[in-house]
C-alpha cells in the first residue's frame, strides 16, 4: 500500500501485539456487531450509540416470557420482579459512578430526569439567579436550562453565565471556568456542564470545578451523557450535588434507553427542596397504603416518579453486569491506551500532512475519555464516507467534525489500526 508508511506499519503491528496483551480482549465476543465489507464492522461510535451485548435479547425475552406466564402476578413474582426492579441496579450504578447506592437510580430518560432535577436544584433567590454552563452544550441541555430559567420569570440571555473557550481555542480552561466562577460568585445559583463534552471530547476536572462551585455557594450538576462508561467517576467524594446520565452511549443499552440520576446523599431527604413528585418516589413501605400525601423515599429512588420501564432497563441490566466484570479502572487503563494509539497515528499522519485536519479534543489523556473529535474543514463528510466504505464506524458531525471513540469493552487495538489505515489513504488520495 502506497501510502502506509514504515511508521503506520510499525504502529499497526503494534495494535496486534496489544490486542495480544489485552486482559479485557474476551469481553469482545459478548457482543453482537453489524456487518461490513471483510465482516465485523470497526465500531468507533459507542460514545454515540453504543453496541448490542448478546445477552441482551435473552434478557428482554425473558421479561416477555414473565409478562406472558404471570401477567400481574410479575410484580412480584417474576424472576425480576417489577415491583422492586430498579433496586439492583443501585449498587453496580453506584460503582460506575463512584456513588453509594442510595445516591443512584435508573430512571425516565436524560432530558426528562435533567428537568426532575434541576426542579430541585436551580433554586434562585435574590441576586443568586445565573446558571453557569457551556457555550456549545448539547442542545437539549440548552433548551431544559433556558426552559428552568423562563419558569422562573428570568431572561435567558441575561441569566445564562456563558463559558466560553479563549478565542481560536477549542476548550474550555479549567483556570479560566474558575476565574469566571469567582467573578461572580454571588450571582451563579448553579453550575452545569457535560463532564465529557459531545462534541470536542473534553473531560473536565470535574473535582476542581465542583468544589469551586460550592466555594462560591452554588450548587453542581453534571451531565454524564458522555462520561458513564467512559471515564472514572467519585461523584460522591468530588461532593457533587447531582448528575443526570443516559445508558445508550458507552452503557450499550440501546436507543432510547433509560436515564441515570445521581442524587449526593446530603440531599437524599431534603423536604425542602421542591420535586416533581410521582408514586414511584413515595417511601416503598407506604406506597401501596397510597397515602394522601406524598412521604419521598430517602436517595435519588425518591426522584422517581414513574413504575421501572422494565423493557428499557432489562438491556441495561446485562450492561452493568459487563461493566462489573470489566471494572471501570482497567476499562480506563484499556482506554487509555486505545486513544493513546489513535492519537500517535494521528499526529503521524499530521506529520505527513502537514495541516491535513485538526484535534479538538484535548492532547492530555487526564483531559479526554475515549474520544478524539478531528475538524476538517469541506472535508468531513468525505473521510466519514471513505471511512464507512471500509467498515470503520465514527460519527460525522456536519458540517466539519468527525468523531471517533473507541470503547475499551468491545474495541480492538487493530480496530484503531484499520481507522488510521482509511484516514491515511484519503489524505494520500488528496494529494495534499
Ligand atoms: C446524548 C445527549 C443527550 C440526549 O438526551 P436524551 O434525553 O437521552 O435524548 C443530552 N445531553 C447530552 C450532553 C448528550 O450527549
Amino acid at each position: 500500500m502506497a501510502s502506509r508508511s514504515k511508521a503506520l506499519a510499525a504502529l499497526c503491528e503494534r495494535a496486534d501485539a496489544c490486542d495480544r496483551d489485552d486482559s479485557l480482549a474476551p469481553l469482545r465476543a459478548e457482543f453482537l456487531f453489524p456487518q461490513g465489507p471483510g465482516g465485523d464492522v470497526a465500531y468507533l461510535c459507542g460514545n454515540s450509540l453504543g453496541l448490542q451485548p448478546r445477552a441482551t435479547r435473552a434478557a428482554l425475552q425473558g421479561e416477555l416470557d414473565d409478562w406472558q406466564r404471570l401477567g400481574v402476578e410479575g410484580h412480584f413474582h417474576a424472576r425480576n420482579p417489577w415491583y422492586s426492579y430498579h433496586e439492583p441496579f443501585a449498587a453496580p450504578l453506584g460503582r460506575l459512578l463512584g456513588a453509594s447506592p442510595l445516591e443512584v437510580v435508573a430512571m425516565g430518560s436524560l432530558t426528562s430526569t435533567l428537568h426532575a432535577l434541576l426542579i430541585s436544584f436551580y433554586r434562585p433567590s435574590g441576586r443568586r439567579t445565573k446558571i453557569a454552563m457551556e457555550e456549545a452544550a448539547f442542545p437539549s441541555d440548552r433548551y431544559a436550562l433556558a426552559s428552568h430559567l423562563r419558569l422562573h420569570g428570568q431572561d435567558p440571555d441575561a441569566a445564562a453565565l456563558v463559558l466560553r473557550p479563549r478565542p481560536g481555542e477549542a476548550q474550555l480552561r479549567t483556570e479560566d471556568v474558575l476565574a469566571t466562577l469567582r467573578r461572580h460568585g454571588d450571582e451563579v445559583a448553579l453550575i452545569m456542564l457535560g463532564a465529557v463534552h459531545y462534541y470536542t471530547g473534553q473531560l473536565h476536572d470535574m473535582k476542581a470545578i465542583t468544589a469551586a462551585g460550592h466555594a462560591i455557594g452554588a450548587c453542581v450538576g453534571w451531565d454524564l451523557a458522555h462520561a458513564a462508561g467512559n471515564v472514572e467517576l467519585q461523584l460522591h467524594d468530588w461532593g457533587v450535588d447531582f448528575a443526570v446520565g443516559c445508558s445508550y452511549k458507552y452503557l450499550n443499552s440501546g436507543p432510547g434507553s433509560v436515564g441515570i440520576a445521581f442524587v449526593h446523599d446530603r440531599h437524599a431527604m431534603a423536604p425542602e427542596l421542591p420535586r416533581l413528585a410521582g408514586w414511584w418516589g413515595n417511601d416503598a413501605a407506604t406506597r401501596f397504603a397510597m397515602p394522601e400525601s406524598f412521604q419521598p423515599a430517602a436517595g435519588a429512588v425518591g426522584w422517581q416518579q414513574s413504575n421501572a420501564p422494565v423493557f428499557a432497563m432489562a438491556p441495561l441490566r446485562v450492561s452493568l453486569e459487563l461493566f462489573d466484570r470489566a471494572t471501570m479502572p482497567a476499562l480506563r487503563r484499556k482506554s487509555l491506551a486505545l486513544t493513546g494509539l489513535l492519537a500517535e497515528g494521528l499526529q503521524l499522519l499530521l506529520d505527513a500532512h502537514p495541516g491535513a485536519f485538526e484535534i479538538l479534543t484535548p492532547a492530555d489523556p487526564a483531559a479526554r475519555g475515549a474520544q478524539l473529535s478531528l475538524l476538517l474543514p469541506g472535508r468531513a463528510a468525505g473521510l466519514a464516507a471513505a471511512l464507512q466504505a471500509a467498515g470503520v464506524i465514527a460519527d460525522l458531525r456536519r458540517p466539519d467534525v468527525i468523531r471517533v471513540a473507541p470503547a475499551p469493552l468491545y474495541c480492538r487495538f487493530a480496530d484503531v489500526a484499520r481507522a488510521l489505515q482509511v484516514v491515511a489513504d484519503f489524505l494520500a488520495a488528496e494529494g495534499r
